[in-house]
């Protein structure tokens, strides 16, 4: 084991350091959701691969897939059925007028193209994104990511006004700023529905900014329907149809980044953005469209693709006909949206019947198996964990064999992102062992 952490630093010496650091999980092998380390330990897999895994690890059809024999690779200067009888697929989830995809390889390089394509479009520069948020680690969408943890500072200049962005998420809680919002928490709104004012009071600020920050014209609005990296962060009532409405009528397009929400995983929509009752003009996704497999896309309008076509464009993998099989099939899985509803309800449910319990829980949010547990010190001053307690409670939740991940602007955090085929036997698995590990801390 120490062998695979020496080569791993040797060669490998990636920035973003291995999670479980005080002793990390070598992991070996997959299947569904379970992973299994080198010893033969197996672990609940909460997290997959950052939401990647949509489906399942290692997913039986994938015997199934005669592609493999068929065709590995050829770019996409030729025409191949797997590229557009996948693509005519994924076009039939979504609304009009949302049916031109491009296909790409990672979340970030759709984020950078739709961010070329409303600048082109536009005629405009200025990008604005919330506090919070992250959109990518190239070094155009290190401009969109506002969390300052992913920044290196050279690329944060690049006309993305995220900095100066409505204050959705100052504050103590670095997330859950509106506690009386109707969809912050599945908690009863302390407020009669439809009468908090929080939305009105981030409008007002985003009015702020356009009057005093940017220009009158703007080129792109990007947000994830609900902040995954942020730490499942949700949106007053009407927040993002207002702004939207702000954004267009400063001529910029507004992006609905569901890299992480996307295919289900909110669960009462198959995409988040239908859950703001909004229709973008870009959706970027990457992650769980192809179960793991390395890929991505962005959709947009014919009237936004007329813009781009006015250029060439070119990728050499977008559209690889093996990634196109696979994110074929993760689209004809049955029930991944039914399941994330279901087992995602009972896990807020019981994990808001924690928060109610520990003194250390500060808020229970989310959607679906889109979930955070933000962690304070205490009710009463809502400062976050510290770093230290965090890992501690971490770690050992993975020792007693479930995965789960961390975010937030402070890493305060625990996100629960799995394998959309987990069974409500396996959320009674995590909750035994998440309430052991909060026992075990506070003792
Ligand atoms: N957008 C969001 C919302 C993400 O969570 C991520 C990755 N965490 C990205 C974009 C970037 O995707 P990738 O790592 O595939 O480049």
């Amino acid at each position: 084991e120490r062998m695979m952490e020496i080569r791993r630093q040797n060669c490998n010496p990636m920035t973003m350091k291995v999670t479980y650091y005080k002793k990390p999980v070598y992991i070996h092998q997959g299947h569904m959701q379970w992973l299994w380390d080198v010893d033969g330990r197996r672990y609940l897999d909460l997290f997959a691969g950052v939401a990647t895994v949509s489906v399942g690890h290692c997913h039986p059809w994938k015997e199934h897939k005669n592609i493999w024999d068929q065709l590995w690779h050829t770019t996409n200067i030729y025409v191949y059925s797997p590229l557009h009888e996948y693509t005519e697929k994924l076009a039939a989830t979504l609304p009009d007028p949302l049916k031109v995809i491009y296909l790409t390889n990672s979340g970030s390089e759709a984020n950078d193209l739709a961010m070329l394509m409303a600048r082109l479009h536009t005629g405009n520069f200025d990008v604005i994104t919330l506090r919070g948020s992250y959109h990518g680690g190239s070094p155009h969408t290190m401009g969109l990511t506002s969390n300052a943890a992913y920044k290196y500072p050279v690329a944060s200049g690049l006309g993305c006004h995220n900095t100066m962005c409505p204050d959705v998420f100052a504050g103590p809680w670095g997330g859950s700023n509106c506690r009386d919002s109707p969809i912050q928490t599945i908690r009863d709104c302390s407020c009669p529905q439809g009468s908090c004012t929080a939305n009105d009071k981030y409008i007002g600020q985003l009015n702020e900014v356009f009057a005093t920050s940017v220009p009158s014209r703007i080129a792109a609005f990007f947000a994830e329907p609900i902040m995954g990296v942020g730490g499942a962060v949700q949106y007053p009532k009407n927040f993002l149809k207002d702004t939207y409405k702000l954004v267009r009528e400063r001529g910029g397009v507004c992006i609905a980044d569901e890299v992480q929400t996307g295919f289900g995983r909110t669960g009462s929509h198959f995409w988040g953005f239908q859950g703001h009752d909004v229709i973008p003009d870009m959706v970027t996704m990457a992650k769980g469209i192809a179960n793991g497999f390395p890929m991505g896309a962005v959709v947009t309008t014919p009237e936004v693709a007329a813009s781009f076509a006015k250029g060439v464009h070119f990728n050499t993998f977008g559209g690889n006909p093996v990634a196109c099989a696979i994110a074929s099939s993760v689209l004809d899985e049955d029930g991944t949206q039914q399941i994330s509803h279901n087992v995602g309800t009972y896990l807020l449910t019981e994990l808001a019947k924690m928060r109610d319990k520990y003194e250390i829980i500060g808020d229970v949010r989310g959607k679906g198996l889109q979930i955070g547990v933000e962690m304070v010190k205490d009710k009463a001053s809502r400062k976050p964990l510290p770093p230290a307690a965090m890992s501690e409670i971490f770690e050992d939740t993975k020792d007693m064999g479930v995965l789960i991940g961390k975010g937030g602007v402070y890493g305060q955090t625990f996100r629960i992102k799995p394998p959309m085929c987990i069974t409500r036997d396996d959320a009674d698995f995590f909750l035994a062992v998440f309430n052991q590990a909060l026992h075990n801390y506070m003792e």
